[in-house]
């Protein structure tokens, strides 16, 4: 029996959550005044957010900007009770059970270049975009060589890792390297004292320093991973079932262990989806299908696209502006119209916080979200959804967490 024959009697409403991560930005020069989701092409969310448009603070005042406080809020948690640290939910995503004294932290493979013993530069917190066997084959040194008391270091996906300490310095100070991209890093990496995460950054060195990967990139003139980089510290999450919550089985799309790590520890099925990268060649289609195809039997389901975030962190306004018409073409769009099987469905889409290219990182600044029912979608007309159209509407959730308890209400 083929899908369209299919007699679908689903009373229950279906929830849909679309996240463009890092979509929001700033109005550039470079686009006449107009930021990137008003230059992009973007048909589909501008349908949505012609049935309702606004902005939504989803990093509360004093949080750090990131994906791991953002989607939290966007899953209708808040994040000041519920954040522990964006490594304990990658930690989870990498099925890394953490005992109630570890301190997990996030390892990024990086690229510093020494000047001199003053002057050492944050060149890459991506070691240039390393492969994902790459930066295993460097794990495995580190695993070997690396060498410290109560410290484990686990595989991931391209330049993140995981660094697990039993009893570790929670408290100590550590720097998202996105956030210092280009900077003098000289005065952090040579302390000593009390901090001991710039030693375990300066031992890496001699490990790295002639790895037969960076050797290879060195010939190929590509940044190498030069450095370990710990960050994002924190003890293991304990977020009240999704389901308890509100009462819906749910689902979670996403290619970064982030954002599958608050899926798992929310008790949402992790769906995975073969090309799925985080990167701008991300498997569009396959996401969309897969979320469509878990919706047979789940109410609600997380979508998260990463592309957009990477191409702020680069730079590049051409690269996100890409991103975000792929997006809505392949992601929003295709959802969008397959939804229709369903009888009753609410769908919302986020940006999860703004990455402007002016600062290659996140912020915390109020960032644009949309969401529409069935019976809206029917007769939607015009709309735009962009950073001006969502301030325009008067409608502001000072509150992010409380976005998806209104959207199911
Ligand atoms: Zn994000």
């Amino acid at each position: 029996m083929s899908r369209g024959d299919r007699a679908i009697t689903y009373n229950a409403v279906k929830y849909v959550l679309l996240v463009g991560d890092g979509m929001g930005d700033y109005p550039l020069k470079e686009l006449g005044g107009r930021t990137p989701l008003e230059v992009a092409k973007t048909p589909n969310m501008d349908k949505i957010a012609s049935c309702h448009v606004g902005l939504a603070k989803t990093i509360p005042e004093g949080m750090e900007p990131g994906s791991d406080v953002a989607n939290l809020s966007l899953l209708g948690y808040d994040p000041r009770q519920y954040h522990t640290g964006r490594a304990p939910l990658e930690a989870a995503s990498m099925g890394i059970e953490l005992g109630s004294t570890d301190v997990a932290f996030r390892m990024n493979l990086v690229t510093l270049e020494q000047r001199s013993k003053d002057e050492i530069i944050m060149i890459s917190h991506s070691s240039g975009d390393i492969s994902t066997e790459e930066g295993r084959a460097i794990i495995a040194t580190l695993q070997d060589k690396l060498q410290v008391n109560g410290i484990r270091i686990f595989p991931g996906v391209a330049y993140r890792h995981l660094m697990v300490w039993s009893n570790g310095p929670l408290a100590a100070r550590t720097i998202p390297p996105h956030d210092v991209l280009g900077q003098n890093m000289a005065a952090y990496v040579n302390q000593s004292g009390n901090n001991p995460i710039p030693e375990l950054i300066r031992l890496s060195w001699n490990i790295l320093r002639d790895h037969p990967v960076n050797i290879s990139r060195r010939k190929s003139g590509l940044n190498e991973a030069n450095s370990i980089w710990p960050w994002g510290q924190g003890l293991p999450p304990s977020l009240p079932p999704f389901f308890e919550k509100f009462g819906l089985k749910g689902g979670v799309i996403s290619a970064v262990d982030l954002l599958k790590g608050i899926g798992i520890s929310a008790g949402l099925r992790s769906i995975y989806v073969e090309g799925a990268t985080g990167y701008l060649d991300t498997n569009y289609r396959g996401k969309a299908d897969a979320a469509l195809e878990a919706l047979e039997d789940l109410d609600f389901m997380l979508l998260h696209v990463e592309a957009p975030d990477e191409a702020g962190h680069a730079g590049s306004v051409e690269e996100k502006i890409q991103a975000i018409e792929a997006f809505d073409q392949e992601v929003v769009g295709r959802v969008l119209n397959e939804l229709k099987r369903f009888e009753r469905y609410k769908v919302m889409v986020a940006s999860d916080h703004l990455t402007p290219i002016p600062k290659r990182t996140h912020t915390d600044d109020p960032t644009p979200i949309a969401w529409a029912a069935k019976e809206e979608l029917e007769r939607a007309q015009g709309g735009e959804f962009s950073e001006r159209a969502a301030q325009a509407s008067g409608l502001f959730f000072e509150n992010g967490h409380e976005l998806l308890p209104n959207l199911l209400k």
